[in-house]
């Protein structure tokens, strides 16, 4: 794990006197949070959200902007961005940062190159987490989150241990589902991290509903057919 020293810091915003750096990191954290609230918005506006059961981050820099616990999303303010370092010390605003902190510092610390990381609760992801111990390869979309994607041992929300058990799911994965619990994606950008989210559930959508019809069962893509797949994501400049 990462122990980065940030020595004291105690407030991006108390940097008046700035300089031009201290000014565009200002910018960029400023916009960043906006970004960071639409996002959250959107998981609730597109049903893979129920109140403010997801978290949602997106990191600049060394700081990760993070949604805070227990306030609904319409309420958030500018003023109210809320940042952590790398160790989880806060470093931005005055509310408490989500309680699944420790998953999504586990993502940083684990990928440099990840810069933004949801989670959600979506309700055909989570039923999935309930059934399997992996998403059966049923869509191409499966090769855009790195294969097939696995769920992630069970533990209690908040944890260390959940953490850990996300980070085993997530080996070469940009995406994993949390048994009876819901869903992880991370990209380097938060629109990439969102639409993996939703692509995700779509795909638990698509295998429960073939699954559910009697006396079939769904046709599943090949190892060879994925790698295909994957070949052409990255032709297209996708990162897989
Ligand atoms: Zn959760």
């Amino acid at each position: 794990m990462t122990q980065s020293r940030a020595g004291t810091t105690e407030s991006a915003t108390e940097s008046a006197t700035g300089s031009a750096t201290e000014s565009a990191t200002d910018s960029a954290m400023e916009s960043a949070w906006g970004e960071l609230v639409a996002t959250a918005r959107r998981t609730v506006a597109d049903g893979l959200v129920v109140g403010t059961s997801g978290n949602v981050s997106v990191r600049v820099g060394d700081t990760v902007l993070v949604t805070p616990s227990g306030v609904p999303y319409d309420r958030l303010t500018p003023g109210d961005a809320t940042g952590v370092d790398l160790a989880g010390r806060r470093v931005l605003g005055t509310l408490v940062p989500t309680s699944e902190l420790p998953m999504h510092l586990a993502v940083y610390r684990a990928d440099p190159g990840a810069r933004a990381v949801v989670h959600t609760h979506a309700v055909h992801a989570t039923a999935v987490s309930l059934l399997v111990d992996e998403l059966p390869p049923v869509h191409y979309m499966t090769a855009a989150l790195g294969g097939p994607v696995r769920v992630a041992r069970y533990a209690a929300y908040g944890t260390d241990e959940l953490a850990r058990a996300m980070l085993d799911a997530l080996a070469d994965r940009t995406g994993c589902l949390l048994r009876n619990h819901g869903t992880v994606t991370y990209g380097t950008s938060l629109d990439q991290a969102y639409d993996r989210t939703a692509q995700l559930e779509w795909m638990c959508r698509l295998w429960l509903t073939a699954s559910s019809v009697p006396g079939h069962s769904p046709s599943l893509l090949t190892p060879d057919q994925l790698a295909e797949v994957a070949e052409r994501l990255r032709g297209y400049g996708q990162h897989g």
